[in-house]
C-alpha cells in the first residue's frame, strides 16, 4: 500500500501554460466532455485527494499538558507539596487526584468544543462544477483529478490549477498567490514556457478567485502539486475559540486570581501574627481560600457554551464562520436583506408577456398556441432562450429540471414549452448578467436557425429601464419602428404594480464579421422586442420571521435590484415598509452622506440598487449607531458584507467570494434563518451570562466561609480538600448545565442588547454578592450550630459541605431564568440540568456515605436530621432569589 497522497501533477513534464489545448487534452487523456466518472474515481485513487496538507494540531498529550498551565493548578501543586511535607499523605493524594480530574474534564470539554466547531466548518467545504462524461455535475473540490474539465464563473474560488480552454471576459484576482492586487485578464492562448507565475494568462490557479466572466479549463494539478501547494501552504484545521467576550471573561478570571492571591497573602500575615493561628493552620486556610475563590472551571465552561450554541445555530441553517459574531448577533438592530431568493422563494414562473401587439397571460408558463406564429413573439422567445445561461431539462415526471439562475430558468422554460427547446444557434460571445449593469447579452450565429449564411444577432435581456436605454427601435411584425418610450414605461408600470419581476428582451442584427461583444456594442441601436413578467412568491416563513424581528425591536430593510414598484408591492405583502415609500438607487446616488443617514433610518425599501449602494447604506446605518446585518450573494456584495457588523452570505446561490467575506452563511438562503440566528445569538449570550451568574457565587460562598473563619479565628468549617470536592463536583455537573438552557420565553420580545453594556452589570454583581453571602453565611452558621450542639468536627464539616452543595443545586434553578420565575414555561426544557442534578446528588451521597470517600475527604455518614440545614439553605436561597425577581419585576 502506498502512502496517502494529497494530489499531484501528472508525471509528464508540466509547463502547461505553454501547451496548446490539443496537447493538454492528449497528455491528460481527456476531452471536451471531460473524463468519465469511473476514470475520475480511478485517478482519485492514484493521485490522491485535491487537498493541501493539513497543519498538524498539537497532539492530545500536548493539549492535555496545557491544561496544567493555570494559576489554580500552581496553587494546588504547591498545596500538594506542602501537605506532603506535613505528612498529610491523604490530602496530598486527594489534591493531586483532583488536579488530574480537573485537567481531564477541561481537556474533554475543550476537545468537544473543538469537534463541534470543526463539524461546522465541514459544512462549508468547497464545491466545483465539472463536466464528466459530457454531463454537468457539482462535486466536492477535494475529488477533482487531473483531466477534469472545470467550469468557473464570477465569484468562484479556483479549486485546482487549470489550463484554460475557453474564456469570456475572464478576470482572476491572484493576490493570494502573486501579490498582484489588480485582477488579471486570462485567455486560452498559450504563453512562453516558464513565464513568471503572474503572467501565465492561460492558467488559473488554486486559491485565486474569479472576479468577472466565465471559463472552462482542464485540471492539470491538484493538492500539494498546485502552485499554491508548492509554496508549502498548509490548511489549519483547529479553530480559535477566542472571542472578545471570552477574552474579557478570561482576563477577568486572571485579574480575579491575582486579587485572590494578594488577599490570601494579607490574610496569611493577619492570621499568623494577630489571629492566633499556627503556621500549619493558616497555611491550610489560605490555600483553601485560593482554591475556593479562583473560578478555574470558567474558561472551559464558557468555551463549551459557545460551541454548543454555534452547533445549534448550524442545525437551524445558520453557519457561523466568524465566532465573535455569535455575540454580535444578540445586539443586531437592523437586518438588511436581499429580496430575491432570501425573502422570496426564487422560484420564478413567467406569467405574462407584453409586446406592441398586446399583453398575454400565460397559463402554466404556456403561451396561447396561435401567438407563436407572430414574428415579434417568435423573436422574443429566441432571445429568452438563447440569451440565457441556465439549463432546463424535462424530467421523467414531465416537470422541468432547472440548473442555473431561476430568472433565466423561467425564461428558458417558457421558450422551451413554446417549442423552442431544440433551437440551435452557436454562441460567439457573451456578457453574463451582473447586478451592476442589470442585463445580460449574447452574440449568436443564427445561420442554422434562419438558414441565412452569416446572419448574426446580439440579444440582450435585463431590467426594462436599462434595456430601454439601449434601444432606439421597437419590433413591429417583421419590421422595426422608432421606440415609443412612453408606451413601454406604461407597460412596465402595469406589470410592476402586480408585483411582477419584469425582464425586457431586445435584439439587433450585426455584420457577419463580428466576433466579440462589449457593452459599447449595445448602445443606442437595439430593437425592443417586449417584456416578460414573472412571479416569485414570498416565503411564508420569511413573513413570519419579519414579524418576530419587529417584536424583537429589529428593523428589517429590503435592498433589491428589482423595480421600485415591484419592490414596494412585495414589501407591502410581506410587512416591510409602509407600502408607499421606496427609495431608488438613483435617488441614493444623488444624496450626500447626511441626507443618506436620514433616509437609511426612515425608509425600509431600497430598489434598483447596485452593490455599492449596499456599502453606503451599511456605513450610514452604522453612523446612526445601528448594529447591522447585511445579506449578499454576488461578488460585488463582498465589501458591504465585510463592512456590516454581521455579513450574511447565501449558502446555495451565493458565490464563494461572498461566503469568504461573510461572518455567517445561510445553508438554506432563507431570511427566516437570520432571525433564528439572532434568536440563538441572544440565547447564547444569555446562557453565558447565566453561567457566570451561577458559577461565581459558588466561589464567592466558599471564599466567604474561609475568610470568615480566618477573621473570626475559628476552626475551618471546610478544609481545602473539601472545597476542592465542592468545586469539582459542581463544575462537572451543574456548571455545564447552563449551556443547554433553551431560549427563555420573551427573549424575542426584548429590544436588542446594548453592545456597550457590560456582561454582568450592576444587578448581576449585586446578585453574585448576595448569593455568596447567603450560602456562605448559612454554611458557617450550620457549622457553628452543629459544633455548638456537640456534633463532632467531621459531622459539622460534612454538614457545611452539604450546605454549600445544596445551596448551589437550588440556585441553579434560579439562574436558569434571568427575569422570569424559575418554575415558569420551559421548566422541563433542559434535560441536562435535571440529569446532572441527579448525578450531583448521587455523588454527594457517595461523599457522605461511602467509606473510601470518608477516608479521603474526612467526611462522615449523617443521620436524616443532619440534612436539615443543607436543605433549608437550598430552600432559603431559592426563595430569596425568586422574591428578588418578583420585587424587581414590580419596580
Ligand atoms: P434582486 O436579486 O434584488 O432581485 P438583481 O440585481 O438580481 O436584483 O436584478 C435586477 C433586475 O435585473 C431584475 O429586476 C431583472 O429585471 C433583471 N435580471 C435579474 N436577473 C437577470 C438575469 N439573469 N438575466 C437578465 N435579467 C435579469
Ligand atoms: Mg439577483
Amino acid at each position: 500500500m502506498e502512502g496517502k497522497k494529497t494530489g499531484g501533477k501528472p508525471r509528464e513534464i508540466s509547463r502547461w501554460e505553454s501547451r496548446s489545448i490539443e496537447e493538454t487534452k492528449e497528455m491528460l487523456h481527456t476531452g471536451e466532455g471531460g473524463i468519465s466518472t469511473e476514470e475520475a474515481g480511478a485517478r482519485l485513487a492514484s493521485w490522491g485527494e485535491n487537498k493541501l496538507p493539513v497543519v498538524k494540531p498539537p497532539s492530545p498529550v500536548v493539549r492535555f499538558l496545557l491544561q496544567f498551565k493555570n494559576v489554580l493548578i500552581y496553587v494546588l501543586l504547591v498545596a500538594a507539596v506542602m501537605t506532603a511535607f506535613m505528612e498529610h499523605w491523604i490530602d496530598s493524594w486527594v489534591i493531586l487526584g483532583v488536579v488530574l480530574i480537573n485537567a481531564v474534564v477541561g481537556y474533554l470539554q475543550e476537545d468537544r468544543a473543538q469537534k463541534a466547531l470543526a463539524s461546522i466548518r465541514h459544512l462549508l467545504s468547497l464545491k466545483a462544477t465539472v463536466i464528466r462524461g459530457g454531463l454537468r455535475k457539482e462535486v466536492a473540490a477535494e475529488t477533482l483529478v487531473p483531466g477534469d474539465l472545470v467550469l468557473l464563473k464570477a465569484g468562484d474560488k479556483v479549486p485546482a490549477d487549470l489550463r484554460l480552454m475557453e474564456t469570456t471576459n475572464f478576470e482572476v484576482e491572484e493576490a493570494s498567490l502573486t501579490g498582484e492586487s489588480e485582477p488579471v485578464l486570462k485567455s486560452r492562448e498559450p504563453v512562453a514556457p516558464e513565464t513568471v507565475l503572474a503572467e501565465r494568462f492561460s492558467m488559473a490557479f488554486t486559491g485565486t478567485t474569479v472576479r468577472t466572466g466565465n471559463a472552462k479549463g482542464f485540471v492539470v494539478a491538484t493538492g500539494s502539486g498546485t502552485e499554491l501547494g508548492k509554496i508549502n501552504t498548509m490548511l489549519s484545521e483547529t479553530a480559535s475559540v477566542e472571542t472578545p467576550l471570552i477574552r474579557k471573561i478570561n482576563s477577568f478570571g486572571r485579574a480575579l486570581s491575582a486579587v485572590i492571591v494578594g488577599v490570601s497573602g494579607i490574610l496569611f500575615l493577619y492570621g499568623y501574627f494577630f489571629g492566633g493561628f499556627s503556621l500549619r493552620q493558616i497555611l491550610l486556610a489560605v490555600i483553601g481560600l485560593a482554591v475556593a475563590a479562583i473560578p478555574e472551571g470558567l474558561p472551559s465552561i464558557i468555551t463549551i457554551t459557545l460551541a454548543i450554541g454555534v452547533q445549534k445555530m448550524a442545525r437551524r441553517n445558520a453557519i457561523i464562520r466568524h465566532l465573535p459574531s455569535v455575540e454580535t448577533l444578540g445586539s443586531v438592530t437592523v437586518i438588511c436583506s436581499d429580496k430575491t431568493g432570501t425573502l422570496t422563494r426564487n422560484e420564478m414562473t413567467a406569467t405574462a408577456i407584453h409586446t406592441v401587439a398586446g399583453t398575454y397571460r400565460l397559463e402554466g408558463e404556456r403561451l396561447p398556441a396561435h401567438l407563436l406564429e407572430q414574428p415579434v413573439i417568435r423573436r422574443l422567445l429566441e432571445s429568452a432562450y438563447l440569451c440565457n445561461d441556465s439549463h432546463v431539462e424535462r424530467g421523467g415526471d414531465g416537470r422541468w429540471e432547472l440548473q442555473g439562475d431561476p430568472t433565466e430558468g423561467a425564461m428558458k422554460r417558457m421558450a422551451a414549452i413554446a417549442g423552442l427547446d431544440r433551437l440551435e444557434s452557436q454562441r460567439i460571445a457573451s456578457i453574463p448578467f451582473d447586478s451592476e449593469f442589470k442585463y445580460m447579452a449574447t452574440l449568436q450565429d443564427m445561420a442554422t436557425l434562419h438558414a441565412v449564411e452569416g446572419e448574426k444577432h446580439i440579444f440582450a435581456n435585463g431590467a426594462p429601464e436599462r434595456i430601454l436605454q439601449l434601444c432606439g427601435w421597437e419590433m413591429v411584425h417583421a419590421g422595426k419602428e422608432p421606440l415609443r418610450e412612453d408606451f413601454w414605461k406604461r407597460e412596465i408600470h402595469a406589470g410592476a404594480v402586480e408585483g411582477q419581476r419584469m425582464i425586457a428582451c431586445a435584439c439587433r442584427k450585426v455584420e457577419p464579421g463580428k466576433i466579440s461583444l462589449s457593452h459599447q456594442d449595445l448602445q443606442g441601436d437595439m430593437v425592443m422586442l417586449g417584456l416578460v413578467g414573472m412571479r416569485d412568491q414570498p416565503r411564508p416563513e420569511a413573513v413570519e420571521a419579519i414579524k418576530v424581528a419587529r417584536e424583537a425591536g429589529i428593523r428589517v430593510k429590503m435592498i433589491t435590484g428589482d423595480h421600485v414598484v415591484t419592490a414596494g408591492v412585495i414589501g407591502k405583502d410581506m410587512g416591510i415598509g409602509d407600502g408607499r415609500r421606496v427609495v431608488s438607487g438613483a435617488e441614493l446616488e444623488s444624496m450626500d452622506d447626511e441626507a443618506l443617514k436620514k433616509v437609511a433610518e426612515e425608509c425600509d425599501i431600497f430598489a434598483r440598487t447596485s452593490p455599492e449602494h449596499k456599502l453606503r447604506l451599511v456605513k450610514a446605518l452604522q453612523e446612526n449607531g445601528e448594529v447591522c446585518a447585511m445579506t449578499g450573494d454576488g461578488v460585488n456584495d463582498a465589501p458591504a458584507l465585510k463592512k456590516a457588523d454581521i455579513g450574511v452570505a447565501m449558502g446555495i446561490k451565493g458565490t464563494e467570494v461572498t461566503k469568504d467575506a461573510a461572518a455567517m452563511v445561510l445553508a438554506d438562503d432563507n431570511f427566516a434563518s437570520i432571525v433564528s440566528a439572532v434568536e440563538e445569538g441572544r440565547t447564547i449570550y444569555d446562557n453565558l451570562r447565566k453561567t457566570l451568574l451561577f458559577i461565581l457565587p459558588t466561589n464567592g460562598a466558599e471564599a466567604f466561609v474561609i475568610m470568615a473563619a480566618i477573621v473570626g479565628g475559628m476552626t475551618l468549617p471546610v478544609t481545602p480538600v473539601q472545597i476542592l470536592w465542592v468545586n469539582m463536583v459542581t463544575a462537572v455537573t451543574l456548571g455545564i448545565a447552563m449551556s443547554f438552557e433553551p431560549m427563555e420565553p420573551g427573549t424575542m420580545h426584548r429590544p436588542p442588547r446594548d453592545p456597550k453594556a457590560s456582561i454582568l452589570g450592576r444587578h448581576f454583581a449585586y446578585r453574585i454578592l448576595f448569593v455568596s453571602l447567603v450560602v456562605g453565611g448559612y454554611a458557617v452558621f450550620a457549622f457553628l450550630e452543629m459544633n455548638g450542639n456537640g456534633a463532632t468536627l467531621e459531622v459539622a464539616r460534612t454538614t457545611a459541605v452539604n450546605t454549600l452543595v445544596m445551596g448551589e443545586l437550588f440556585y441553579l434553578y434560579n439562574c436558569r431564568k434571568i427575569h422570569a420565575h424559575a418554575w415558569g414555561k420551559g421548566f422541563f426544557g433542559n434535560r441536562i440540568a435535571f440529569l446532572n442534578s441527579g448525578i450531583l446528588l448521587l455523588l454527594q451521597l457517595a461523599y457522605v456515605y461511602a467509606p473510601p470517600m470518608n477516608r479521603w475527604f474526612g467526611s462522615t455518614p449523617l443521620g436524616l436530621g443532619e440534612w436539615f440545614h443543607p436543605v433549608a439553605c437550598g430552600i432559603l436561597i431559592f426563595g430569596a432569589v425568586e422574591i428578588e425577581k418578583a420585587v424587581l419585576a414590580r419596580v
